[in-house]
């Protein structure tokens, strides 16, 4: 057992502040890792203020984790002491069910291991996040991470890049699509970056005009902002498809209504609460609105590898563990640039 800094939140009024806990020694299919940055998802403020109604406290969050080995198992066979890795938003699942065997272990039958808020497959013991020193974890969950990119900008792919990767691969987006991303911020700016580079004529639906100059930097043809009624009218029926990123509540049939016929919106972003909708809106056009959670470990893998071989990371603003709270209040105004990842060395 060792005993590990962290930041935790202690109940669901979101405070954030230091705390200790002890993480298991390490097993012989498992790694040690000393974490070096965390990215800071818009899925832990959620969760620390107990949005979605499922929040166990304390509370570690952190589901962006990179970091160097430490220690691996006497049966490790992937990893070895000193090599760069990374955790995403998954610590274990059951392995056996049909989605785990397919390597969608997002989707596990039998529940799987978040990497914060969750259980370990006992479902018993809790589960604690990045937002801390070291965390040991199974090496069949554990990702390679290249020591060819900025490892601090690499740390947002583990949740942000795959959330958004997985989708634009599931539903085949690329050359000669129309692809909409709504919402610039941690998800939002990866969806544009792999929309790019499969090939997507890309436009940002932003509710930011301050974003216009970034949405063309990161590659987008086109930035439509939302709040000008004469602007979205200017994208109506235009979309294949639409990447919904966005965290608080929307109008979802507005939206749909950008969208072609046989068009899909994929929706990303979690709002805590339910949303109500037309009918007519998916009926007239024969339209989709689909989700999407995540992604496997195989493929967190395929797109890490992705982005190492095409120069593809996050833009971040490095904070201390100390700045989360000032790093959320932004976050809840949009104001990101576009991930804030934790310098753990900070803590
Ligand atoms: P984020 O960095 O805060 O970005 C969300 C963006 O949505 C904002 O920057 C803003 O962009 C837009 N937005 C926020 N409030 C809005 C409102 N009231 N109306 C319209 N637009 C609004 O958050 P994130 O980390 O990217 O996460 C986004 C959502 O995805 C969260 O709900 C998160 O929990 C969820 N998530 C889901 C998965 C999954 O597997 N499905 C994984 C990770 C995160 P503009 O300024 O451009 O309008
Ligand atoms: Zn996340
Ligand atoms: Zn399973």
């Amino acid at each position: 057992m060792s005993n590990v800094k962290a930041f935790a939140a202690q109940d669901s009024k979101g405070i954030m502040g230091p705390w200790n806990f002890e993480r298991r020694a390490v097993g012989p299919n498992e790694v040690q890792i000393d974490i070096l940055f965390c990215g800071v998802c818009h899925s832990d403020l959620h969760q620390i203020k107990n949005e979605w109604g499922n929040s166990i406290y304390p509370m570690v969050p952190g589901h962006e984790i990179v970091g160097r080995i430490t220690k691996v198992g006497s049966d490790v066979k992937k990893f070895k002491v000193g090599q760069l890795a990374g955790v995403g938003c998954l610590v274990d699942s059951c392995r056996t069910c049909e989605n785990c065997k397919d390597g969608l272990e997002q989707f596990c039958l039998n529940g799987s291991s978040p990497t914060y808020n969750g259980k370990e497959q006992d479902h018993q013991t809790p589960t604690y996040g990045g937002y801390s020193k070291m965390i040991v974890t199974n090496e069949d969950f554990v990702l390679h991470i290249s020591e060819n990119l900025p490892l601090k900008n690499v740390a947002p792919l583990l949740c942000a890049g795959i959330t958004t990767y997985s989708p634009l691969k599931h539903w085949k987006v690329g050359k000669g699509h129309r692809l909409g991303v709504l919402g610039l911020g941690g998800l939002g700016h990866m969806g544009v970056k792999f929309g790019v580079a499969f090939g997507a004529e890309v436009t940002v639906l932003s509710t930011s005009l301050s974003k216009k100059q970034d949405a063309e930097k990161l590659g987008a043809h086109k930035f439509i902002l939302t709040s000008d009624l004469e602007q979205l009218k200017s994208v109506s029926g235009y979309f294949d498809f639409i990447l919904d990123t966005v965290s608080a509540m929307h109008d979802y049939s507005q939206y749909l209504g950008l969208l072609r016929s046989n068009g899909v919106q994929i929706c990303v972003g979690a709002p805590p609460t339910p949303a109500e909708m037309h009918i007519f809106s998916l009926i007239l056009g024969r339209k989709s609105l689909a989700g999407s959670l995540i992604g496997g470990l195989p493929e967190t893998q395929e797109m890490l590898d992705y982005c190492a071989s095409h120069n593809i990371v996050s833009d971040v603003e490095l904070i201390n563990i100390q700045d989360i709270h000032s790093a959320y209040d932004r976050m809840l105004k949009g104001d990101v640039k576009y991930r804030f990842v934790i310098d753990l060395a900070s803590l």
